[in-house]
C-alpha cells in the first residue's frame, strides 16, 4: 500500500465518492491527505466588545424574552429571541428551526455561534448550544463541491490519516528545516487538519507555504536552466536597415519607451541566449507597434513569427492592423484560429511548413497540434500571461526553440511580476503617446442613470459611440445583475434615433465579428456587451465607457474597460455604475475616478483586496497555490525564489538523495526528463 494509491483504498470511499472526490482534484491518498481546510470554525468565546461588524462569533449570554417565531410559507421561519451578552441586550436570529422555541428558557444561559450585524446588534445563528460552553476547540472547514459535505470530507480526511498518516513522505532535507525552523511535513500536515490552537495552523502553514513556493520556483527556474543548456537559442541576424526603414513608415513616431522596449527586445533576439521576457505596458501605450517591429526584426532575418491573442475578434483585429503595416515591407500575415477550416487551413498551413507565411496571428491554438513551423523565431502572446511551462515544452517537443514575450496591460507590481514569473526578463513600457486626453472618470449611484442615458445622448448628438458593459449575460436572480440582453432592450427603445448593438459570449463567432464590425463602422452606435470587449479592441470614435455593477469587477478589469475609450482624438468618458456596499468598495470606486495609472492602480488594489481579486480569478493565468497567498506571503515566495534559484545551481540539489522526491515531481511535471540529466 502507497501513500500514492488510489483513493479508494481509503475505507467508506466507493465508486460514487471516488468521483466527488475526483471533482475537487482529490485522486489519491496523498491528494486526500493533503487537502487543506480553507478556514477554521473558532468556538472560543468573544467579548462582545471586541467583535466587528460581519465577524462570525461565539458568544454567551442569559437568555431576556420568549422565543418569538414567524413563518414564511410552509419549511420558512425567523426565530427571535433577546439574549443579554454581558451588559449589551442583543437580538440572536435562528431561521428554520422553529423547534428551537421549546428549548429556551428565560433566564438560561445559551451560547450561539454565527454572523454578527454591528448596526442591528444582532447574530444570524448556525449553531447553539444551551448551557455556557467555551471551547478552544478550532474546526477545520473544507471547500467541497457537489453532494459532498465538509463532513464527509472531514470524516474521509480522518480515515485516511488513520490508514496512511505514518507514510506522509518528507520533501525537504533535514538542514532546510533547520534552517528555517520549519515543521516536519507530516507534523505540519496533521496540524492542518486538527490544530490546538491557531498558532499551530500558523507555523504548520508556513511550513508548506514554504514548500509550496519553493516547489514552483524550481519547476520554472530548473526548466529555465534545462532550456537554455539543451538548446540554446538562435542567434538571429537582424537587418537593423530594415528595421529601422520600418520604423520610419510607422504613422507616428515611437515614444522614448517604446524605443527603449524595442531595442531591448532586439538584443535579445540576436543574442543567443533564449528570451523569455515580459512587457508591460498600460492599456493604450502602443504595444503592438512594439510587437510589430520586433516581428518584422526576425523575420528580416529569415525566421517566422508568431503573435497569439486571447480572442478571434482580437486576432481579427491585429490581423488588420498588422497587414496594413507589415505587407508593404513584403511581409506576408495570416490568420489561424479554429474558425479557420477545411482547405484554407490545410493551405495556410502548408504555407507555414514551407516558410512561404512568415507572419501568423491566432488563438493559442496556433502553437500546438498540427501547426509545424518552417523557423519559428519568435512567439508574442498579448494580453494574456496563460502561456506558460506547458506551452513552452508543447514548443520544445515540436523542436521549436523560438524566443517569447508576453505582452500585458495588467500592471504587475514588479517585485511581484519576478517572483511570479520566475526569471523572467520585465520590460516597462512607461510612457503614454503624447497628445493623449485624460480619460474623465464618474463613479454615479444606479439611480442616477437618467443623467448617464443624457450625457451619452449628448455624446452620440457629437457623434461619438459608446460602449455599455453588463457583466452577466443572463439573469440571476440571485445575482441581482443586471443582464445584457435586457440593458439592450432598454437603451435601444431610449435612443430611438440610434442603433444599438449587442455583444456576449453565447454569440458564435461570425456574429460576433459582425457586431464588431457594425460598431468599428459606426452602423451601431452604442454597444452594448458583456466583457467580451475587454481586451485590446479599438475603435477611436468611441468616448464612452460605461460599466454597470462597476463594484463586481476587478480594479484591473475596469482599467481594461476604461481603456477602449480614449484611443482617438476625442475627450473620452468613463462611467462607473456602482452601489457599493462595503468601504473597500466604495473607496475602489474613489481610486477609479482618481487615476488612470495602471500601476498606481494595482499597488491599490493589491492593498485593498489581494491578488486574486485584483487580477480577476478566471483571466488572471496566475499561478494557483493551495495554501500560499503571493500577496500575503510575499516575503515567503522571495525565499523560495532565492533558494530556488541557488539550488538547480548546485550539484546536490540534483543529485543528492534528500532531494529525490523533488526532483521527481519536477520530472513528472515535464521539466526536464530524466535520462538527460542524471
Ligand atoms: P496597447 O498597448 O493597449 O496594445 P496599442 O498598441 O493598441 O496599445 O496602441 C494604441 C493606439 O496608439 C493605437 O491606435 C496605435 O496606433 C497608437 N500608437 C502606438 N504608438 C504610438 C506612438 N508612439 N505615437 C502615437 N500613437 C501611437
Ligand atoms: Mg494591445
Amino acid at each position: 500500500m502507497s501513500y500514492y494509491d488510489d483513493v479508494s483504498v481509503i475505507r467508506g470511499v466507493g465508486e460514487e465518492t471516488a468521483q466527488q472526490l475526483a471533482v475537487l482534484g482529490i485522486r489519491t491518498v496523498a491528494d486526500l491527505i493533503e487537502y487543506f481546510p480553507y478556514r477554521y470554525e473558532d468556538y472560543q468565546l468573544r467579548d462582545i466588545h471586541d467583535i466587528k461588524h460581519d465577524e462570525r462569533v461565539t458568544l454567551a449570554g442569559v437568555i431576556q424574552s420568549e422565543p418569538v417565531t414567524r413563518f414564511f410559507g410552509k419549511k420558512k421561519s425567523k426565530t427571535t429571541i433577546r439574549i443579554l451578552v454581558g451588559n449589551i441586550l442583543i437580538t440572536a436570529a435562528i431561521f428554520n428551526r422553529s423547534y428551537v422555541k421549546n428549548q429556551m428558557k428565560l433566564g438560561e444561559t445559551i451560547t450561539l455561534t454565527g454572523k454578527w450585524d454591528q448596526h442591528r446588534l444582532t447574530v444570524t445563528v448556525s449553531e447553539y448550544k444551551l448551557g455556557l460552553q467555551n471551547s478552544n476547540e478550532l474546526s477545520p472547514v473544507y471547500s467541497v463541491a457537489g453532494k459532498l459535505t465538509v463532513k464527509q470530507l472531514r470524516k474521509l480526511i480522518y480515515e485516511a490519516i488513520k490508514q496512511h498518516g505514518d507514510a506522509i513522505p518528507e520533501w525537504l532535507p533535514v538542514d532546510v528545516l533547520d534552517k528555517y525552523k520549519l515543521m516536519p511535513r507530516r507534523d505540519a500536515i496533521i496540524t492542518l487538519h486538527y490544530p490546538k490552537e491557531s498558532v499551530h495552523v500558523k507555523q504548520a502553514r508556513r511550513r508548506m507555504v514554504y514548500e509550496e513556493f519553493l516547489l514552483f520556483q524550481l519547476k520554472m527556474q530548473a526548466f529555465r536552466k534545462m532550456s537554455r543548456e539543451q538548446a540554446s537559442g538562435i542567434s538571429y541576424d537582424i537587418d537593423m536597415n530594415k528595421v529601422d526603414a520600418f520604423i520610419d513608415s510607422l504613422p507616428f513616431e515611437l515614444t522614448k519607451a517604446q524605443k527603449r522596449v524595442v531595442s531591448e527586445i532586439l538584443q535579445d533576439i540576436s543574442s543567443p541566449l533564449r528570451m523569455n521576457r515580459l512587457l508591460q505596458g498600460d492599456v493604450g501605450s502602443g504595444k503592438t507597434a512594439v510587437a510589430a517591429v520586433c516581428m518584422y526584426a526576425v523575420i528580416s532575418s529569415g525566421a517566422q513569427a508568431a503573435l497569439m491573442v486571447p480572442t478571434e475578434i482580437l486576432a481579427e483585429q491585429h490581423l488588420d492592423s498588422l497587414t496594413e503595416l507589415l505587407e508593404p515591407f513584403g511581409v506576408s500575415v495570416t490568420l489561424l484560429t479554429s474558425s479557420v477550416k477545411g482547405k484554407k487551413r490545410r493551405e495556410r498551413l502548408e504555407k507555414l511548413a514551407t516558410g512561404e507565411i512568415q507572419m501568423i496571428v491566432g488563438t493559442h491554438a496556433l502553437i500546438q497540434e498540427e501547426v509545424i513551423f518552417h523557423k519559428l523565431g519568435l512567439v508574442i502572446t498579448d494580453e494574456q500571461h496563460r502561456f506558460g511551462v506547458e506551452q513552452r515544452r508543447v514548443l520544445r517537443d515540436k523542436g521549436e526553440h523560438p524566443d517569447v514575450l508576453f505582452m500585458t496591460a495588467t500592471p504587475i507590481p514588479r517585485t511581484l511580476a519576478i517572483s511570479v514569473f520566475g526569471d523572467m526578463d520585465v520590460s516597462v513600457i512607461d510612457e503614454l503617446p503624447a497628445g493623449r486626453k485624460q480619460i474623465e472618470t464618474y463613479w454615479a449611484k444606479h439611480n442616477q442613470l437618467d443623467r448617464v442615458l443624457n450625457f451619452i445622448q449628448k455624446e452620440l448628438q457629437k457623434g461619438r459611440q459608446a460602449y455599455v458593459i453588463c457583466p452577466l449575460i443572463e439573469e440571476s436572480e440571485k445575482l441581482d445583475v443586471q443582464n445584457a440582453i435586457d440593458v439592450h432592450a432598454i437603451l435601444q427603445s431610449h435612443y430611438q434615433n440610434y442603433k444599438v448593438g449587442l455583444m456576449h459570449g453565447r454569440l458564435s463567432s461570425t456574429e460576433k465579428d459582425e457586431v464588431m464590425e457594425d460598431f468599428s463602422t459606426n452602423t451601431t452606435q452604442i454597444l452594448v456587451s458583456t466583457t467580451v470587449v475587454e481586451v485590446g479592441v479599438n475603435v477611436p470614435n468611441a468616448s464612452i465607457m460605461v460599466i454597470y455593477d462597476a463594484e463586481r469587477f476587478g480594479l484591473s478589469q475596469l482599467h481594461q474597460l476604461r481603456g477602449r475609450v480614449g484611443r482617438g482624438e476625442f475627450q473620452s468618458y468613463c462611467i462607473l455604475l456602482a452601489d457599493p456596499k462595503s468601504e473597500v468598495g466604495k473607496e475602489r470606486m474613489k481610486i477609479m475616478t482618481e487615476t488612470n495609472d495602471g500601476f498606481v492602480l494595482s499597488e491599490k488594489d493589491l492593498e485593498l483586496r489581494g491578488p486574486g481579486d485584483f487580477f480577476g480569478q478566471k483571466q488572471s493565468g496566475l499561478p494557483h497555490f493551495k495554501l500560499g497567498d503571493i500577496v500575503h506571503d510575499f516575503r515567503t515566495l522571495e525565499v523560495a525564489r532565492q533558494d530556488a534559484s541557488e539550488l538547480v545551481r548546485t550539484k546536490a540539489f540534483w543529485e543528492d538523495g534528500s532531494w529525490a522526491l523533488i526532483r521527481n515531481y519536477l520530472k513528472e511535471n515535464g521539466v526536464f526528463d530524466g535520462e538527460k540529466l542524471d
